[in-house]
Order: structure tokens, then sequence, then C-alpha cells
């Protein structure tokens, strides 16, 4: 399990080196020098008090010799303090980089995902891992292994001075310390899958600390008297959390002591025995002086050593988590050769059909979607209807391939949706989503980025802006398009949900795309404004392949065709009228919605 530790020091190596190789390079080098300088130093200390015990009467050897050497002695404490300042620069520098490449290689890696792997928890577990620890690890990844190997040069080149003395001295000083370092290593192992466990524990910490202190959730937590209730949950936890550390830390640190003391006693009978051999006139009063140095620069390397492996060791599981991560590919990628999204029939809509797709989520038991098929004409409009649950999203999800299906096919503009590059399939579906995002930047980029090439294109945006109904909202904020949106930064402005969704709906009209969907984005609209930005969404995507999801019948209308779907099954299709005479289920539910008006 020791030798486990230094499984990560190839690849920290290598991560360090292709990041920086020059500042790499630099840092081995004064790593290498440093480790050498106290055996240098501890050396030179001898033959200064040699050279002192010389020049005492009766040799009476020159002077000149102490002088030289305390000249000696000086020159290695500058080149020491001067080699250190530079290793801090350099470390310190090469740390950051390393530590944003980390970040950056997990966010790039995030990137290329399949949203299945955000949804499972395991997956998403490691990916928390990786991301939390990504701040603060990749330095002591650097420095440790830096300073793992500085001590270790240290402690072999004083081991070195040791057999000097007699070999059996040095001997004794590199198995006293062994035990130690066994039981500390299994104590860094412990420490890292304490970690591990702990991890939803402290996920759970850390999401009730979120609902206490964040302004959405404050509301409700103070209006259902939650506070208390939360707090005492995260207490609770602590607690737990607490208490298995405190066992674990006092008998790691004890034990530690207890091996300590071990070669404290070990040292004390060598020095004795230095000692001794030095009244005895076999050891000079400099080989003393080396020995009380040396000895002490072994337990002290030794101590750095001990630390220095097990924060190898974590460190080689950090590496091992964020490499598992890294090694993730997504399943859902566009093909070798992929075909260009043409479509058929009008050239500003496009076809789609679902034939015989059932698709059930991963770890569920119960498909989302059974047997579904259905053709849309290019530049029609439906509407799907049903009841929470009833695989709507589900629809929309595979439509974009957020999820492939696990049996049938999808066809977009007349081909199965996985011969499209994936980049242009989803520029192609625009979709909004019930929980779309609300960004925390300017009004203009949260609708800009809707079509990332014409971000900065004022006269688009405010043309989407005004499709949605966002442009009267913006015009009303204080600096207008400029305007910060969310808390969260400096200056933001928290709009309502109502107001959001049409920031969110105009983002979608910034898109230049021949199918789109609407998933509930507008139930924060009261009904007449739902019923506009819909009879809108219409008039303005006219000849384009439109869905639209509602629980409102006044909205539903506007469409040509309506989907009935319930429990993962396409029920009932046809247009209102049809619908309403064939006295189903879409009847059924009409009747209750328009019994509640009557
Ligand atoms: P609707 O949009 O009609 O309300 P959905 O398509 O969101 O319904 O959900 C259909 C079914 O799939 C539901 O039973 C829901 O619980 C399940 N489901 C939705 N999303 C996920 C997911 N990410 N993981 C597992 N099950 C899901």
């Amino acid at each position: 399990m020791v030798f486990q530790a230094f499984t990560s020091l190839p690849r920290v190596t290598k991560l360090v080196w292709t990041t920086n190789a020059f500042y790499t390079i630099s840092m081995a080098v004064i790593t290498i020098i440093r480790g050498f300088l106290p055996a240098a130093s501890a050396w030179v200390t001898k033959l200064v008090i040699d050279s002192v015990v010389a020049a005492l009467p009766p040799r009476n050897a020159p002077v000149m010799d102490v002088v030289w050497l305390v000249l000696l002695q000086l020159a290695i404490s500058v080149a020491s303090s001067l080699l250190s300042t530079l290793s801090n620069i350099v470390q310190q520098l090469l740390q950051e980089l390393v530590a944003n490449r980390i970040r950056l290689m997990i966010m790039e890696k995030a990137n290329t995902l399949d949203l299945a792997f955000f949804e499972n928890p395991e997956f998403y577990d490691k990916l928390r891992q990786a991301q939390e620890q990504s701040a603060f690890r990749p330095v002591q990844m650097v420095s440790g292994t830096f300073d793992l190997i500085r001590t270790a040069i240290t402690f072999l080149s004083m081991i070195f001075l040791l057999i000097g003395l007699a070999w059996w001295v040095a001997v004794v000083a590199l198995i006293v310390p062994i035990p130690a370092f066994i039981a500390d290593s299994r104590y860094g192992w412990m420490g890292y899958l304490r970690m591990r466990r702990q991890s939803p524990e402290r996920r759970q910490m850390a999401y009730y600390e979120t609902v206490m202190t964040t302004d959405t959730y404050n509301k409700e937590v103070k209006l259902y008297n939650l506070g208390n209730f939360f707090v005492d949950r995260f207490r609770k936890l602590a607690t737990a959390v607490y208490e298995e550390n405190k066992g674990i830390l006092i008998k790691r640190y004890l034990t530690s002591f207890a091996w300590l003391t071990v070669s404290l006693a070990a040292n004390a009978a060598i020095y004795l025995y230095v000692a001794l051999q030095t009244v005895a006139g076999v050891v000079t009063l400099g080989g003393l002086t080396l020995y009380s140095q040396a000895a002490q620069q072994v337990s002290s390397s030794f101590q750095g050593l001990l630390s220095g492996i097990s924060g190898t060791y974590e460190n080689n599981l950090f590496v091992g988590t964020l490499f598992d991560f890294l090694e993730y590919e997504p399943k859902i990628i566009s093909p070798e050769k992929t075909f260009p999204v043409v479509g058929n029939g009008n050239s500003r809509g496009l076809s789609l059909e679902f034939r015989n797709v059932s698709f059930t989520y991963p770890g569920k038991k119960v498909a989302a979607l059974k047997n579904v098929s259905f053709k849309i004409e290019a530049g029609e409009a439906i509407a799907l209807v049903g009841r929470n649950g009833a695989g709507k999203t589900t629809i929309v999800k595979l439509l974009n391939r957020l999820y492939d299906p696990d049996d049938g096919e999808i066809l977009v503009g007349g081909r199965n949706i996985k011969d499209y590059d994936l980049t242009e399939l989803r520029a192609q579906v625009g979709v909004i989503f019930q929980d779309y995002v609300t960004y925390f930047m300017s009004a203009q980029s949260n609708i800009g980025i809707g079509q990332l090439s014409q971000i900065e294109n004022e006269e688009l945006v405010r043309s989407a802006a005004t499709k949605s109904g966002a442009n009267e909202v913006i015009e009303k904020l204080p600096k207008k398009y400029d305007t910060m949106l969310g808390r969260w930064f400096n200056e933001g402005t928290q709009l309502s949900g109502g107001e959001w969704q049409k920031i969110a709906l105009a983002r979608a009209f910034m898109r230049d795309a021949r199918i789109l969907v609407l998933d509930e984005p507008t139930s924060s609209l009261d009904a007449q404004a739902e019923y506009d930005v819909f009879a809108k969404f219409r008039e303005l995507t006219e000849g384009k392949t439109a869905i639209f999801i509602s629980h409102r019948f006044s909205t539903v209308r506007l469409a040509d065709r309506i989907f009935v779907i319930e429990d993962g099954e396409l029920k009932e299709e046809g247009s209102h009228q049809e619908l309403l005479a064939l006295d189903g289920r879409y009847a059924q539910l009409f009747n209750l919605q328009a019994d509640a008006y009557r």
C-alpha cells in the first residue's frame, strides 16, 4: 500500500510537466540542490569545529582556516535562502497554473458528457469530488511532490554522513522510522476512505447551508418556520461526522507519537554511544557535532517524509478520482460520417418523426416512453398535453439527443438524428425548458447567448426581446440591456419568475432553429400573457416546426394538431375540434378545466 502512494508521481509529474516545462525543470533543479544543502552545511560545521580545535594550543593551526570555513558556511546559508525564495516564486506560479489547468480539464470534460452522466448520483459524486478538491489539491500535489523529493535527498545524504561515523548507526537510523511510516500511510488511506464515505453527508450539509443562506429559499424557510429544522439537521450531521473523525484523528496522532518516542529513544542511545566515542578520542569534536546535527536532520526529514508520503498518498487518490472522471466517455456523440441537416418540404421548418420509440431512464424500472410513433410535417405546430410525468419532456429530451432511445428511431428532416452532427442538430432544434436557466449576466448576454455568434448584435437581441415581451421588462431596468441580472454579482437586478421567462423565451427567438420547442416555459405567465406569447410565437414561427407543451387549453387550441400523452404512450391525436368530438381523454381534461371557469 505504501508504494501505491507513488503511483501518482508519474501522473502528477506529467501533469505538472505538460503544464509548464520550464517551471518544472527549474523547480526540479532547485529542489535537488536544496536537498543537499543541509548535509553540506552539517559537514562544514564539523570542519569549522575541528579547525577551531586544531587552532587551539598545543596544535596552534592557522586561524585563517577557521575564517575561510565560516565564510563557506555563510555562502551555503545565503545560497539556501536564495534557493528557497526562488522555489517559493516558481512553485506558486506553477501551482496556480496546474490548479487552473485541472479546473479547465474538469470543465471541458463536463462539457462533453451526456446529461445522463449528471443525473446519475454515482458519476455526479465523482465529478463533485474532483471539482471540490481541484481548488486546493493540485497546490498540495505540486508542493508536496517537490518537498518529498527534497526531503528524501536530505534524508539520504544525512544517512550517508552517518555511515562515515559508523555503518550500524546509519542502519539503525534507517530502520527505526519504518513502523511509524507504515502506521501513518495506513491512516492516510483511512482518511481518504472516510472522506469518501462521508461525502454524501458533506453534500447534504452543504445543501442545508445553501437552503439557509440563499435568497430564493429564504421566503419559504421563513413562512414555514423551517429555519430551526434545517439548522438542526445540519447540526446532527455535523456532530456525527465530527464524532467519526475524532476517533480516527486521535488514534492517528497517538500512534504517530508512540512510534516517534521509539525513534527518539533509539537516537538518544546512538547519541550516547557517539559521545562516549568522542571522550575516548575515536571521534573528533567536529564528528560529535556532525552527528548531533545529522541525527536531528534525519528525524525531522523523516517526519517530513512521513507527512509527504501520506500526503502523496491522498494526492494519488485524488488524481485517481480525477483521471477516472476524465476517462468517462460520452455515449452520445456525433457519428464519423455526418450528414448536413437539409430537411425536406419547406426550407423554414423540418419534419419530425418518432418510429416505435421506447425509452427508460437509467436506473428506472418503468419506461418513460413506450412504443411512441408519430409524424410531424415541416411547418406544423403541435401541442403536447398530458398530466405531469406522462413523458412529454422526455420526448423533447430525446429529440435533441440529450438521451438516445432504447428502441426505435427518431427522424428529423427524413433522416435518423444519429446521422447528424450533434452541434448542428441542436442548433436546429431550439428548446426552452420549464426549468430554463437564469444566467447571472447582462440582459443583453442573457438573450444573446441564444445564438452565440450574434451575442453582440443589439438589433437582433432587441428584436428577439420584443417578440417575447422581454423588451418592455428590460426598458424599465436601470441600465436597460446592460443591466446585470440576478443577485449574485454587483449591481445585479433580480427579476420575477414571469420576467425571467420572457428573457428565456427571447433566447429561443434569437435562435435560427427550424424546430422550436417550448416546454412549459410560460407557466409563470398569466393566462392572457401566455396566450399572447404563443399567438405571437405561432405568427413568428410561421413555416417553422413548433412543438409546445402547456397545461392551458386556451394555448393548446392554437396548435394545428394536439398529441395526448399518457403513461409514456401517445393516446390521442388530432385538432382541438376532432379531439373534442372524439370525446376521449382530451375532452375529459378540457371539460375539467372549462368547468372551473363556468
Ligand atoms: P412530463 O414532461 O410529461 O411531466 P417527463 O417526461 O418529465 O414527464 O417524465 C416522464 C417519466 O420519467 C416520469 O415518471 C419521471 O419521473 C421520469 N423521469 C423524468 N426525468 C427523469 C430522470 N432524469 N431520471 C429518471 N427518471 C426521470
